[in-house]
């Protein structure tokens, strides 16, 4: 499974850390950090940012 966040439409108010902090962490106000390839174990937390993401920057690949 690869993650790809869209920094150009990511808002930064974390709503995909409080879903998944295993993948996403809001390190400061502006920047996001977060595993490009988490472990499939984490695929249901990571489906729960996506569809937590307000701005649909989270891109889920395989
Ligand atoms: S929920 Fe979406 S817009 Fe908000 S910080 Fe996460 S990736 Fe960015």
């Amino acid at each position: 499974m690869r993650v790809t966040v869209d920094e150009g439409t990511c808002d930064h108010h974390g709503q995909c850390m409080i879903a998944c902090p295993e993948v996403f962490n809001l390190v400061s106000p502006d920047r996001l950090e977060y595993v490009a390839e988490p472990d499939e174990s984490l695929r249901d937390c990571v489906e729960e940012a996506e569809a937590a993401c307000p701005t649909l920057s989270i891109l889920i690949e395989d």
